[in-house]
C-alpha cells in the first residue's frame, strides 16, 4: 500500500497479526482475506460480497436508507450487516466487505456495533479502519486474478470499466488496486469543478453586488481524488486541489462530454504525460455531479512488468 503505516500500536490489530504468525498487520488481513476467499469455493470474480460475509456468520444484510456507508451489528450467535441504499452496487459490495473484515477483529475486542460513516478512505490513523479497507480490497480484487486481467488488459480508462465489470467493484476502488499492484508508472486522477479551500470564503461575497462573477472565475477543474503507482510518484504526483490544465485535454473531456487522449505537459515538476481521460458523472442526493477520470502514464504505451 502506498500510505502503509510503518508502526502499529491498536491492540486488537497486534493480536490478529500474532494470530496469523505474521508481523505485519497489513500482510495478515490479507492472508486472512485470502483464507476467506478459498474456504468459499471460489474459483475467480466475482466473488459476491454476500456469500462471504455468510461464511464469516452474518446472517443478515440489509440494505436501508442511512447516512453511514455501512453498520456491522453483532446479534446473538453472529452478526448482521447494514448498508446504505442509496450508494452504488459497487461501492455497498465495498462497505460490506469493510464490514466482513470487522468480523476478523470481534475475536480479539469486545461485541459492539461498529458504525462507518464512510468506508474506502484508508486513514491510516485509525488502524482497525485502514484495514478493514485494505481487506475489502482484498476479498474485491484478489490479486490472483486482478493482477493476470489487469496486465491482460493494460493500463487505459476502458480497461478500468473492464475490471470494474468483472470485479464489481467501483471506479475509485478498482483504480487505487490497480496502482497498488504497480505493474505500471501510471496515476489515476478525479477531477471535479471547484475552487481552493483557502478562497471558500470569498464564495460568500459573492451576494455582493458587482461581485456575481467571483465564484465563476474562481472555479476550476480540480483533482479532487488521486492514487499513484508508487513507480509512477517519483516521477509526478498529482496534489489535492491542483487544477487542470486550462483549455487542456481533461477540460475539454468534461465541457465535451466526450473521451480524450493524447500528451499533455503538466508542471510541478514539468512532464510529459500521456492522458487518457473520459467523463464520468455521477449521482449525490439525486443531483448529477460532473466528473473526469484521467488515466496518467509515461507513454502511450506502457512497458510491462515482467509476467
Ligand atoms: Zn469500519
Amino acid at each position: 500500500m502506498s500510505n502503509r503505516k510503518p508502526i502499529w500500536h491498536d491492540s486488537h490489530v497486534l493480536a490478529l497479526a500474532r494470530s496469523q504468525g505474521i508481523s505485519d498487520p497489513e500482510e495478515a488481513i490479507k492472508s486472512l482475506c485470502k483464507t476467506l476467499i478459498d474456504e468459499t469455493g471460489s474459483c475467480g470474480p466475482p466473488i459476491k460480497p454476500e456469500i462471504l460475509a455468510s461464511f464469516r456468520g452474518v446472517d443478515a444484510i440489509r440494505r436501508v436508507p442511512m447516512k453511514e456507508a455501512g453498520r456491522l451489528i453483532p446479534v446473538r450467535d453472529g452478526f448482521e450487516i447494514e448498508v446504505n441504499s442509496s450508494h452504488t452496487a459497487e461501492k455497498q459490495n465495498f462497505s460490506i466487505n469493510h464490514e466482513v473484515c470487522h468480523t476478523f477483529f470481534a475475536e480479539f475486542s469486545s461485541r459492539q456495533t461498529k458504525t462507518d460513516w464512510e468506508t474506502g478512505v484508508f486513514n491510516a490513523e485509525l488502524e482497525e479502519e485502514f484495514l478493514c479497507d485494505v481487506g475489502a480490497s482484498a476479498l474485491l480484487f484478489d490479486p490472483r486474478w486482478f493482477r493476470p486481467a489487469a496486465i491482460n488488459l493494460g493500463v487505459a480508462s476502458k480497461s478500468v470499466f473492464e475490471l470494474s465489470g468483472q470485479f464489481t467493484g467501483s471506479l475509485e476502488a478498482i483504480t487505487r488496486a490497480l496502482c497498488d499492484l504497480d505493474l505500471w508508472p501510471c496515476a489515476v486522477v478525479f477531477w471535479e469543478e471547484s475552487i481552493k479551500p483557502k478562497q471558500s470564503h470569498l464564495i460568500f461575497q459573492n451576494a455582493l453586488p458587482g461581485l456575481e462573477d467571483v465564484k465563476d472565475n474562481l472555479s476550476r477543474l480540480r483533482v479532487k481524488l488521486s492514487w499513484h503507482s508508487p513507480s509512477f510518484k517519483g516521477v509526478h504526483y498529482f496534489p489535492k486541489h491542483k487544477s487542470a490544465l486550462e483549455d487542456g485535454l481533461v477540460v475539454s473531456c468534461l465541457s465535451s462530454h466526450t473521451a480524450t487522449a493524447g500528451y499533455e505537459l503538466v508542471d510541478s515538476p514539468c512532464q510529459r504525460l500521456w492522458m487518457d481521460s473520459v467523463y464520468v458523472p455521477y449521482r449525490k442526493d439525486g443531483n448529477l455531479c460532473p466528473r473526469v477520470m484521467t488515466v496518467a502514464t509515461l507513454s502511450e504505451k506502457p512497458q510491462h512488468h515482467a509476467l
